[in-house]
C-alpha cells in the first residue's frame, strides 16, 4: 500500500484540505482528512506539502509531440509521445488520426490498436507513460468545406462500409469520430457508431441548425474544436455552433492556446457550455515540445513559427500543452484553477465514459498530477508510479 499527503486535493468538484490518499494495487483505496486518519501501519507516505493533488489530465484529441506523429511507423513514436504528455500532466489520451489515404489510415488503425491493447496487458516497461486508451478517429468524414488542413482528396462521404473497414482495422479500438453531420450518410453512421459505444463530436462542418440537430438526434453528444473548422455563428442564421452552444445534450471541447480563439471567446463557451460541459483538448502535433521550424502532422508539412502552426495559410494543429490550456482557461474565462482542473480530467473522461479515470475517489485510477498553485504541473503518477521527468 502507498500513502500520499498533500495541502488540499480536488476531487476534482469537491476539495479535500490536508489530504491522505491510500493507493493500493493501482487504485485509489480511500481518501480522507488527514487528522481524521491514523496511517495503518508500516506505510511509507509520500508528502506533497502545501502542493495540489488533482485528478491526472485526459486529451481526447491529440496528434503528436516531441519530433513524432501518432500516425507515424516507428517504435518510438508512442513512447516518446506519452514521456512528453505525462510531464504536461496528462496521464491517459486518445491518439487522434488525420484524414489520409485509405492504407495509410487502415495500417495507422492497426498500430494504434496495438499499442492500445499492448499497455492493457500492464507492459511494466511502459509504466510512468501516458497510457492511449482509445482511438480518435478525425476524419475522413468532414466537410469539404470546412475541412481546415485535412487533405481534400482523402475526404469520404460517410458509409456504414468504410465506416466498418476502420472499425476492423482498429478492432474496435475507436473511442471517438469526429464527424460532419450534413454529409449524406452521416446519421446513419452517427448512430451505428454510437451505438457501438463511440463518443461521436460533431466538427469540421458546415451544417445549418436542423442538420446539426438531426446529427445529435441521431446520437452525436459532442463537438471537436468548437469555433475551429465550423460554420461561423450567425445571429439569424446560427447553424451548426448555435447548436453545439445552446443544445445541453452536447459537450464540446476548445483548443485554449490563445491562437484558435481570442480570450473573449474563451470566455463567451465557457460562460455558455458551463463547468460540466467545457472539454479542454490540444489538438497538439509532433512540434509540440521542440523547436520552431517544420514538421509533419499526418501525411503533410506544416509550418511552426512562435506557437502557431499553419499549412498553406490554415491553422493546423496546435503546440499547445494541457497543463497550459488549463492555466489559460482560468485566466481566458475567470474561473478558479480547480474549476478548469475539471474541463482537463473529470469532463473528457465523462465524453469517453471512462468512470475510474477523471476523479480522485475510492475505487478510480490512483493517476494523478501535483500542481502547485499556479497549476504549474510538479509530478505526475500513473497508477500510484510516479512518471519522470
Ligand atoms: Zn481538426
Amino acid at each position: 500500500m502507498l500513502a500520499f499527503t498533500a495541502g488540499r486535493l480536488l476531487t476534482p468538484t469537491e476539495a479535500v484540505e490536508h489530504a491522505l490518499v491510500l493507493v493500493d494495487e493501482g487504485r485509489v483505496l480511500e481518501i480522507s482528512a488527514q487528522s481524521s486518519q491514523q496511517l495503518p501501519a508500516g506505510v511509507s507516505v509520500c508528502d506533497f506539502g502545501d502542493d495540489l493533488m488533482a485528478p491526472g489530465y485526459i486529451d481526447l484529441h491529440i496528434h503528436g509531440s516531441a519530433g513524432y506523429d501518432v500516425m507515424d511507423d516507428t517504435a518510438e513514436a508512442l513512447p516518446a509521445i506519452e514521456q512528453l504528455l505525462a510531464r504536461h500532466g496528462v496521464t491517459s489520451y486518445f491518439p487522434t488520426t488525420v484524414t489520409a489515404p485509405m492504407d495509410t489510415m487502415l495500417r495507422a488503425l492497426e498500430r494504434l490498436a496495438n499499442a492500445i491493447e499492448k499497455r492493457e496487458s500492464a507492459n511494466p516497461e511502459s509504466k510512468g507513460r501516458a497510457r492511449p486508451l482509445g482511438i480518435h478517429l478525425e476524419g475522413p468524414f468532414l466537410s469539404h468545406a470546412r475541412r481546415g488542413v485535412h487533405p481534400p482528396e482523402n475526404l469520404l462521404v460517410p458509409t456504414l462500409a468504410l465506416f466498418e473497414r476502420f472499425w476492423q482495422a482498429a478492432r474496435g479500438r475507436i473511442r471517438m469520430m469526429t464527424i460532419a453531420p450534413e454529409l449524406e450518410g452521416a446519421p446513419e453512421v452517427i448512430a451505428e457508431a454510437a451505438r457501438r459505444g463511440v463518443a461521436v463530436s460533431l466538427g469540421h462542418s458546415d451544417a445549418d441548425f436542423a442538420a446539426a440537430e438531426r446529427g445529435i438526434v441521431a446520437g452525436a453528444r459532442h463537438a471537436t474544436h468548437t469555433f475551429n473548422a465550423m460554420r461561423p455563428l450567425d445571429h439569424r442564421s446560427p447553424g451548426i455552433l448555435g447548436a453545439v452552444l445552446t443544445d445541453h445534450r452536447l459537450s464540446a471541447d476548445i483548443i485554449a492556446d490563445g491562437v484558435h480563439l481570442d480570450p473573449a471567446v474563451v470566455k463567451l463557451f465557457a460562460g455558455t457550455k458551463g463547468a460540466e460541459q467545457t472539454v479542454l483538448i490540444t489538438d497538439a502535433i509532433s512540434a509540440t515540445g521542440m523547436p520552431d521550424g517544420r514538421y509533419r502532422l499526418g501525411s503533410f508539412e506544416v509550418d511552426v513559427h512562435a506557437g502557431k502552426c499553419t499549412a498553406n495559410g490554415k491553422l493546423a494543429g496546435s503546440v499547445l500543452t494541457m497543463d497550459c490550456a488549463v492555466r489559460n482557461l482560468a485566466r481566458f474565462a475567470e474561473w478558479d484553477l480547480s474549476q478548469a482542473v475539471v474541463a482537463a480530467s473529470r469532463n473528457p473522461a465523462r465524453v469517453a465514459r471512462i468512470a475510474t479515470k477523471g476523479v480522485l475517489t475510492a475505487g478510480a485510477d490512483a493517476d494523478f498530477v501535483v500542481l502547485s498553485a499556479a497549476g504549474e504541473v510538479l509530478r505526475s503518477f500513473i497508477g500510484g508510479v510516479e512518471c519522470s521527468r
